[in-house]
């Protein structure tokens, strides 16, 4: 029965984001979030995928690999590694073309080191782009981005289009590079994980969802749910995404990595 490719991608980003986001946030407790994901979520996550023989790929920031090196390794071991910057600051943050390369070129040293190789794909921090990002992606030869929406389930090559606010958009051409497409109705950090204004959303009610979405995805999709194993890693919420996972196997989905999905397009 054909049914949709779901993506399970966790990005561990443990505790860097707080170093980036302004430096009031950059405090031991809010640090504390962070370990929590690199020290107890990204091991149990790693025990969820295992038990249920689950493909994922995980977008690691440099920062996590260098931080957190043993259970990097174990991550890496079983699972594809993705960039995600090294420090993950948001990439239109950098005041300079680069400084955005030297922070991913950093990343990519990290992973090297962990891994043995390149990573063949990359996740922007909070699914931004600079106007230098696609560029910098293709001149490093990057195969695959997962960070842009203009499509649902689809992969697409990104385009290099132009938006000057007196004219008219330009969608321009298409690049080498493919957008395995994300969205945030599919991120467990918006609705579960509390940020001030957010969180604190009726937990079920995002599970009953994702399987709605599921259910209406079209045979061929590319379905990609985005997980953080700081938000997802606690036994009441992988019990949640076990149901869902369940749900699309009796359905006939298949489960892969990103960059496997992202090898058809060769
Ligand atoms: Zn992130």
């Amino acid at each position: 029965m054909p049914a949709p490719t779901v993506c399970l991608t966790f990005d561990f980003d443990a505790v860097s984001p707080w170093l980036h986001i302004d430096e009031s946030r950059n405090t031991p407790t809010n640090r504390s979030r962070g370990l929590y994901g690199g020290e107890v979520g990204a091991p149990n996550v790693l025990a969820f995928l295992d038990e249920r023989d689950l493909p994922a790929t995980w977008f690691v920031p440099g920062h996590t690999v260098d931080s957190f090196p043993d259970v990097c390794e174990r991550v890496a071991d079983a699972h594809e590694i993705g960039h995600h910057g090294w420090s993950h600051t948001p990439p239109s943050d950098y005041e300079s073309r680069d400084a955005e390369l030297a922070d991913i070129e950093r990343g990519i040293e990290s992973i090297e080191r962990l891994t043995g190789t390149a990573p063949a794909g990359y996740r922007s921090p909070s699914w931004d782009y600079s106007e230098h990002t696609v560029d910098l992606l293709c001149e490093l030869d990057f195969d695959y981005s997962s960070s842009g929406m203009a499509r649902e389930f689809e992969p697409y090559y990104v385009r290099d289009d132009t938006a000057p606010p007196d004219d008219r958009y330009d969608p321009g051409e298409a690049t080498d590079l493919l957008e395995v497409p994300v969205s945030w109705a599919r991120d467990d950090y918006p609705p579960l994980a509390f940020a001030s204004e957010r969180g604190y959303t009726a937990e079920n009610a995002v599970f009953d969802d994702w399987r709605a979405q599921f259910d209406h995805a079209p045979a061929d999709s590319v379905f990609v749910v985005t997980m953080h194993p700081q938000v997802i890693g606690r036994p009441d919420r992988l019990a949640k995404i076990g149901a869902f996972v369940e749900h699309a196997r009796a359905a006939g989905a298949t489960f892969r990595e990103v960059g496997t999905v992202a090898e058809r397009y060769d």
